[in-house]
């Protein structure tokens, strides 16, 4: 799961309507949606409020999900699906338009998120969408591969112990970089210890929202001077300088 903070500080929501379908042209061109499920069952990230964006109500979920969906349009036969959580937090109506889209716009791969807590639906899953040719990307954000940092500092809820055990289940990884604590060292052995065990690694840089975590400008003044310039051009790295940079998300309406 992607930390993709929603809620700015100090900005009481009274309606969060934000884009919700991209094309990404650049670095592994493919669609985006992002769609809305029942919400993340972990929450406890103490960086994320993006598990507000969901909502109980399966009928009005799908409704929403769906007029995403119509969206596709197959242009680089590639999906990427995002919703705040895991894939198992989508309703089975969407989980099935997802496939219909795929098959009727020949998409052969779909990216989605899920949290280390699910790992045993995972393998179900991708059998679900091989049936139909389709090939899924499992990403997971695991933020750092420092176990220590991670869970006692942002409270992920992931006890694995060491990278491999991660890519036994997960494709790619999301690295959260920006926060107090980090170093251009540390935030570089993450980003290689992602390129060395997964196919594909997305930093997001830390944006403020109403959490206890908050970014670090030094830290991020270092990875902009040091790190961004290194895997700026790496195909396997996307950068997220900001939450809004694949093109959904982001504040649309808000007040106070
Ligand atoms: S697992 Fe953590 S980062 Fe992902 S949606 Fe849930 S609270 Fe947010």
């Amino acid at each position: 799961m992607s930390a993709l903070f929603l809620y700015q500080k100090g900005i009481i929501m009274k309606e969060f309507n934000p884009n919700r379908y991209a094309i990404i042209s650049e670095k592994n061109p493919r669609e985006i949606v992002m769609l809305r499920g029942k919400g993340c069952r972990w929450r406890r990230c103490r960086f994320c409020d993006y598990h507000l964006d969901c909502s109980t109500d399966e009928k009005a979920n799908f409704a929403l999900n769906q007029e995403q969906l119509q969206k596709v349009t197959g242009i680089y036969k590639k999906l990427e699906v995002i919703n705040s959580g895991s894939f198992v937090d989508l309703d089975e109506s969407t989980l099935e338009r997802i496939a219909q889209i795929c098959l009727e716009k020949e998409i052969r791969q779909v990216h989605f998120e899920c949290h280390w807590q699910h790992r045993g639906k995972i393998r179900d899953f991708r059998k679900r969408f091989a049936a139909l040719d389709i090939e899924l990307k499992i990403k997971t954000g695991v933020e750092t591969f420092n176990k220590l940092f991670r869970e006692s500092y942002l409270d992920k809820g992931i006890d694995a112990e060491d990278p491999a055990e991660l890519a036994e289940y997960f494709d790619e990884v999301c690295l959260l970089q920006g926060i107090p604590g980090q170093s251009a060292q540390s935030m570089e052995q993450d980003i290689e210890t992602g390129l060395s065990f997964f196919e594909r690694v997305c930093v997001n840089i830390m944006q403020e929202n109403l959490k206890p975590i908050k970014p670090d400008p030094a830290v991020i003044a270092i990875f902009t001077e040091r790190l961004y310039p290194k895997y700026c051009d790496n195909q396997r790295v996307d950068i997220l300088m900001e939450n809004t940079a694949f093109g959904v998300g982001g504040v649309v309406e808000h007040a106070e």
